[in-house]
């Protein structure tokens, strides 16, 4: 079957092939033409995940998927979480969100922290959620330049490494994205008895 990836970020769609089984062909929304921005304006990961699906489901009538990931750090009382991404302003550059993080963990002891994703799938019918989640610690200063986003200061829990010191393969062993794709790719596979 056909699922389009409601996404306009490369380094997600690389991390998510990979984990899909085999009878799903993945699409991206540029190889049905789409060009321009896909909205995520919500204040919940669940809902921006259900937005960018639904967005792409409504434009194509084909079955899409969405990813939205936040990263929720302990001692920011679980920001910057849904709005990860426009953290240090709207035109959302992960070396600037990564220098306020680093800024605003500056002496701060607790650093643990998680990412977590929501998968949200939108064909007919009412959207179907799927959560995957890493705990970790903030590093004190990036660390590595593999991977995307905050990849640089995330350690995950059991790791001497930040997930941007790892291989593709590496993070998608353990990640956030990985786990709620297991799950995602499960409750398909199930649905089409495989
Ligand atoms: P969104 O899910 O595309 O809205 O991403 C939210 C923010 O988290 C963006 O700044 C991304 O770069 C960042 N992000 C999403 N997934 C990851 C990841 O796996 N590692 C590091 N940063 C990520």
């Amino acid at each position: 079957m056909q699922l389009v990836l409601a996404t306009q970020n490369r380094n997600k769609a690389e991390e998510i092939k990979p984990l899909l089984p085999p009878y799903i062909q993945l699409l991206l929304p540029e190889d049905l033409g789409f060009i321009g921005e896909i909205p995520e304006t919500a204040d919940t990961l669940e809902e921006n995940a259900v937005m960018k699906a639904r967005f792409i489901f409504e434009m194509y009538h084909v079955a899409a998927f969405a990813d939205d990931t936040g990263l929720e750090v302990n001692a920011l009382g679980g920001k910057p979480g849904v709005y990860s991404a426009r953290y240090a302003g709207m035109n959302k550059n992960a070396d600037k969100n990564i220098a306020k993080l680093l800024l605003e963990m500056q002496g701060v002891n607790d650093r643990r922290a998680r990412f977590r994703t929501v998968i949200a799938l939108v064909e007919n019918g009412s959207p179907r959620l799927f959560e995957g989640t890493v705990s970790g610690t903030i590093a004190p200063q990036r660390q590595g330049v593999k991977g995307f986003g905050y990849d640089p200061v995330f350690i995950p829990s059991g790791s001497a490494k930040s997930f941007a010191q790892m291989s593709l393969e590496e993070k998608n062993r353990i990640s956030h994205r990985a786990m709620a794709i297991e799950r995602f790719a499960g409750w398909m596979k199930n649905r089409a008895g495989h």
